[in-house]
């Protein structure tokens, strides 16, 4: 199975690494990290975006 994000899903992503209150960020070196999760389910892939800091984005919902 192969996962992939729409343009406008790696936009919202984006962003919300520049504009989310990082806690963490500051402190590497190589800018944000993040890690993303997807959840299959009968209706569709759910997406979830979290960075190192602990803070995670719902990038799909269904
Ligand atoms: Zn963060």
């Amino acid at each position: 199975m192969k996962f992939e994000l729409s343009k406008e899903e790696e936009k919202k992503v984006r962003e919300w690494e520049e504009n989310h209150k990082c806690t963490e960020r500051n402190k590497s070196c190589c800018g944000g990290e993040i890690t993303y999760s997807f959840t299959p389910t009968s209706i569709g892939t759910a997406v979830d975006a979290t960075c190192i800091c602990g803070q995670t984005l719902a990038v799909r919902e269904l």
